[in-house]
């Protein structure tokens, strides 16, 4: 089924235009007014949604999702596969409840809601309410735009799982009535044209069109409102405030208030915040000048919106911010908006922590990680990283997160480590001096048990750890293995070429693996054919590793005469001890290396002498195993295969090295170091769900 499916998506492909859009395809366009009363955390709504029929067809119902209502019972598909959990967080089940009520939706004057239904097109559950399904009058014409009049009501959740409040801090994500995607025949290479608007799942995200919003938001004056769009008006009266925000070219649109908020504004500038060590790596390896690299790069003005407490955090989350506007638009392209908005939550509401929108996303702070030696530890910036890229790959490559979250978290998750590294090296060290990665730490998180191919619905892994599993470290680390295959020029220019192929618009899995595939190397086709459609691997190991002395001929010979030995039985036979004092003469070494699994992969293989020489040998890995016999004037203390773990995919890579008799093992450094990873495993493990 798979082939086939694959076979129909190659066909496709063909027709769809190759080029890149300047600007993305305009689908919808909101107008809301939306207002808060901060105490019963009751909202009121209304909107005008201009929705266009994208073509493929006349299309005679609409549909909404309403993912408040997966927070409206215990009956939902999300708390049914959450238990009211998500991440570290749990669901306030006494007042915490919280639902999204259409109350009037009419087009040309008539009234819509007598007919609407929920519909749970993913799992059937008859009390679901997240999709609201409309039947209309009339069909809408392909081309033909729509002006809906929607009227709706709301109760705000207590903060678990992203939007929602704790006291007087709200996060208003997923929170407007929200028309699904209607897709048209060819988009994200799909055969037909239909809905693809999918309930609210525990473990899925987002997927919508692109449009223009504007935004009045009325609450009490003493509130600080944070948004993904510019704010252009502000008006009060009675106590209360009207906001009014704007953002085109986007596919979302959320925002945040609190009163206790204080915002801190800096702006990212080019030509002094793009490091010119980067700037002079990126042009060689893209083969692009630097002036050509800069041209695109313009001011952007970045706000971060912290609780007081929180002052410490404010260097560290705007200079990783800086770096990731630099390094996104060296490597991928430059940021195209005005502006970026940073919220830290505040220590309660951590369910709204590491989220992202596009132009505004939450990270973390807390004030024990301000204290020395947990200051050295860079998570805030990390998330803020991490956070903000999101930006790029979910946000200006708007690709479906219900149904492919690696292209989201997984290339993330790969950007995310690259950006870490090279700014702050180790990002974590322990108190006894041992430094790790985030790439490392991603690596370690890669290796636990697999039970499911990387690409799937997120609702349909196996368990959360899983979905967790193959979203995040899985494809990070699989696309720093195609990054080791092709090297860094046929990589980044493959990378660079996939992201600006699909800005503004809505890339797939195959899309991104067509750059990844076009420079013909079979290994990197083969890789993502078994990894991301099964569920392959590779564990090399030393098998053995021998040495002995070379005497040359010992023993009878054809005549019946001892060579190189007294038969004597009266004679004491020489000590071996005496012999094997120092190492002078001829050694003899045999060395068994493997690979197990069904990735093929190239390794080298690195034999170390006593006297600190070595031999290199390269395998192709097209075996399941291969043998060295080498002679040499020193004996060999270890065999190693890929010493410099280029295949970073390799299962358990402490099998990788054996060490003869003649050597006393890994140093205890090593061996601590060993098991300090094992323990960022288990922290990493918990922490993939917060981001
Ligand atoms: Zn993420």
């Amino acid at each position: 089924m798979k082939q086939l499916a694959l076979a129909a998506a190659a066909t496709l492909a063909l027709a769809l235009p190759a080029a890149a859009l300047e600007t993305p395809r305009k689908i919808v366009d909101y107008d809301i007014k939306v207002s808060l009363d901060p105490e019963t955390k009751l909202v009121e709504g209304s909107e005008t949604l201009k929705w266009t029929n994208p073509g493929g067809g006349p299309v005679g119902e609409l549909r909404f999702h309403l993912y408040w209502n997966a927070f409206r019972n215990d009956r939902s598909t999300f708390f049914k596969e959450s238990g009211g959990r998500l991440r570290s967080d749990k669901a306030d089940t006494g007042k915490g409840w919280g639902y999204t009520d259409v109350t009037s939706m009419k087009w040309d004057g008539a009234e819509l809601m007598k007919g609407a239904r929920f519909e749970s097109p993913d799992d059937g559950n008859p009390d679901d309410r997240t999709v609201l399904v409309v039947p209309l009058p009339r069909p809408v014409a392909p081309g033909e735009t729509a002006t809906l009049a929607i009227v709706w009501k709301a109760k705000v959740p207590k903060v678990f799982a992203r939007a929602g409040y704790v006291r007087d801090f709200f996060f208003f994500g997923q929170w407007f009535p929200q028309i699904g995607v209607y897709e048209a025949k060819g988009r994200r290479r799909h055969a037909e044209a239909g809905w693809n608007c999918h309930q609210y799942h525990a473990n899925s995200e987002f997927y919508a069109d692109w449009g223009d919003w504007r935004v009045a938001i009325t609450l009490p004056e003493k509130f600080v409102v944070g948004s993904a769009g510019a704010l252009v008006s502000e008006k009060k009266d009675g106590g209360k405030k009207t906001l009014t925000f704007e953002q085109k070219a986007v596919h979302n649109f959320a925002f945040t208030a609190d009163p206790r908020y204080v915002v801190v504004e800096d702006v990212f500038d080019a030509a002094k915040d793009v490091p010119k060590d980067e700037l002079a790596r990126a042009a060689k390896a893209l083969g692009r000048s630097e002036a050509d690299l800069l041209a695109g790069f313009h001011k952007v003005a970045i706000r971060l919106y912290r609780q007081p407490e929180h002052g410490a955090f404010d260097r560290r989350h705007i200079d990783a911010q800086k770096w990731a506007l630099a390094w996104t638009g060296l490597w991928a392209f430059p940021y195209p908006y005005a502006q970026i908005s940073i919220v830290a939550t505040p220590e309660d509401g951590t369910g709204a922590t590491g989220m992202e929108y596009e132009t505004i996303y939450t990270t973390l702070s807390f004030k024990w990680m301000a204290r020395w030696p947990l200051n050295r530890i860079h998570i805030p910036e990390m998330v803020t990283i991490h956070e903000f890229t999101h930006g790029y790959w979910m946000g200006l490559l708007a690709s479906n997160e219900f149904e492919e979250s690696w292209m989201d978290e997984g290339i993330n998750t790969f950007t995310e480590f690259v950006m870490v590294d090279r700014k702050y090296g180790a990002f974590m060290t322990t108190p006894r001096g041992i430094g790790f990665t985030d790439e490392e730490s991603n690596r370690v998180s890669a290796l636990t048990q697999d039970h499911d191919p990387i690409l799937a619905n997120s609702w349909k892994y196996a368990t959360e750890g899983s979905y967790g599993r193959n979203s995040y470290p899985q494809p990070g680390i699989t696309i720093q293995q195609i990054r080791n295959l092709l090297g860094e020029e046929k990589f980044w220019r493959a990378f660079r070429g996939y992201a600006e192929r699909w800005r503004f618009d809505h890339p797939t899995s195959e899309d991104f693996f067509d750059f990844m595939r076009a420079s013909g190397n079979p290994l990197v086709a083969d890789l993502i054919q078994k990894t991301w459609y099964g569920r392959g691997w590779v564990d090399f190991s030393v098998f053995t590793a021998e040495t002995h002395r070379d005497d040359g001929f010992t023993g009878f010979d054809d005549a019946g005469k001892p060579v190189n030995f007294d038969p004597d039985p009266k004679k004491k036979e020489k000590k071996k001890d005496d012999k094997e004092k120092d190492d002078k003469g001829t050694w003899q070494s045999l060395v068994t290396v493997g690979r197990d699994g069904d990735i093929e992969m190239p390794a080298t293989v690195v034999l170390t002498f006593k006297d600190k020489t070595t031999v290199t040998r390269t395998w192709d890995g097209a075996s399941d195993w291969i043998k060295y016999r080498v002679t040499s004037s020193s004996p060999l203390v270890k065999a190693e295969v890929d010493p410099e773990r280029r295949t970073v995919l390799d299962r358990n890579p402490w099998n990788n090295a054996r060490y003869t008799k003649k050597h006393e093992g890994p140093s205890a450094a090593a061996k601590g170091r060993t098991y300090a990873l094992h323990l960022v495993e288990i922290l990493l493990s918990t922490l993939w769900g917060v981001l």
